[in-house]
């Protein structure tokens, strides 16, 4: 199996999985996709162990790649957590924050650090991640990360713009990982990266985590193939699927799953006030702009960067138009579907999956079979949620866990050689 760039038109530079891990980006500056979808192998059964699941979904994709033969132990050591299935009134949700770092970003996070760091152990390397955050991305990374050998971390993160329970999580790990706390916005601590990478003195042996990488990707296919395969076996019908989105990786997940033949209906994109996508559905022409600032914060993006592997999948801006359903959700809509749903089925959802729920509220009324994606444990966010609930959000062990460590960073300026 062979990936190629979105930008490689005649499909000249193919990489294996592992080399297109390594290198995140591509060379012309696209985004590696495979060179087709397999047909899902018959013997999957969503009643099989998840990692078990997971390793027969992904085989194909490392096909003739050096991480063919691991990829049973990688899987194992990714998926060490359940995913949790819920019912409120009008939907199934599926509950992706059930990893370390309560964010559905822990599966794409630790399968990447799990691939990368067979790798590097194969080759002697040695690599440093860089990682600019505002949210979930760092602390999903860092502990996916954290005590791995061959790899080290570096998060940066704007001082004063995170909560502070996310800054906790971005600061708590010690050992290969370091927290720097930078004084200046989030686009300062991106474009340090962004020097960093450029500069011959550092460039060597810098690696990044975003969500761009293909080993992000892949394991985000997963559960909607085992999702999807698991409703028809309970129901007989192939589920709706509502899904939270930002940079749109998560949901690439889902549209690839499709593409390999999960019984998965149509895919609904919930964003928030940032109306890229909708507006590009309405209009035809697609305009990425600057982000706005939402409380559902993890989502908070203008110029989302995996709509060029959706262009590329479904073959240029109309046949995207065609096959991508999104609505925009305000900050007022939901607090009011927080609200509502604690009063009537007494669960309390994040701020971004209460996106979600408002899009299936709303626009989805004639449709029984909803799979709502969530994708962060409320308590991350009780901020916000807990003024709406008027109620305290319990902290699940994973989060009490970190919650409880000593906090280490470095304060610094906006100047990327402080880095080293
Ligand atoms: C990252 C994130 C999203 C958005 O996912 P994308 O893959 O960027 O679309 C939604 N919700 C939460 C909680 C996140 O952390």
């Amino acid at each position: 199996m062979y990936y190629y760039s979105t930008r490689d038109r005649d499909r000249k530079n193919g990489l294996t999985a592992g080399q297109a891990i390594l290198k995140g980006l591509a060379a012309d500056g696209g985004l590696f996709v495979p060179e087709s979808f397999p047909a899902l192998d018959p013997a999957l059964d969503p009643d099989m162990d998840y990692a078990l699941f997971a390793q027969k979904v992904l085989a194909p994709f490392f096909e003739g790649d050096e991480l063919a033969g691991m990829l049973g132990s990688i899987c194992n050591d990714a998926f060490n957590f359940p995913i949790g299935f819920t019912k409120i009134s009008g939907a199934t949700v599926m509950e992706l924050f059930h990893g370390p770092t309560c964010a559905f970003k822990d599966f794409g996070a630790r399968f990447l650090a799990c691939s990368m760091e067979r790798l590097l152990e194969k080759s002697g390397g040695q690599l440093c991640i860089l990682v600019a955050t505002s949210g979930d991305t760092g602390g999903a990374v860092a502990s996916a990360f954290h005590g791995r050998k061959h790899l080290s971390v570096k998060v940066l993160f704007p001082k004063g713009r995170v909560a502070l329970r996310q800054r906790q999580q971005l600061t708590c790990w010690g050992g290969n990982v370091e927290s720097y706390e930078v004084d200046g916005s989030f686009d300062d601590c991106q474009a340090m990266v962004k020097s960093a990478f450029v500069d011959p003195l550092y460039s060597q042996g810098l690696s990044s985590a975003n969500s761009i990488n293909l080993g992000r990707l892949l394991p985000q296919m997963v559960y909607y193939v085992y999702a999807s395969m698991a409703y028809l076996k309970k129901t007989g019908k192939k589920p709706v699927i509502v899904i939270p989105s930002g940079n749109v990786g998560n949901c690439t997940g889902a549209y690839w799953a499709r593409a390999m033949g999960a019984p998965v209906g149509r895919i609904v994109l919930a964003v928030n006030a940032n109306r890229t996508i909708p507006d590009f559905i309405e209009s035809g022409v697609y305009e990425p702009r600057s982000s706005v600032r939402t409380l559902a914060n993890a989502m908070d993006v203008g110029a989302p960067s995996n709509m060029e592997r959706l262009f590329s999948l479904f073959g240029g801006t109309a046949g995207a138009r065609e096959n991508i359903s999104s609505w925009s959700v305000s900050d007022d809509e939901i607090r009011s579907t927080i609200r509502a749903v604690w009063d009537e089925d007494g669960y309390i959802m994040c701020p971004h999956t209460a996106c979600g729920e408002y899009v299936r509220r709303t626009y989805l009324t004639d449709c029984d079979d909803v799979i709502l994606v969530s994708t962060a444990h409320p308590a991350k966010f009780d901020t916000i949620v807990e003024p709406v609930i008027g109620a305290s959000v319990p902290v699940p062990p994973a989060l009490s866990r970190l919650l409880d460590k000593p906090s280490v960073c470095r304060s610094i300026p906006a100047d990327y050689h402080r880095l080293f």
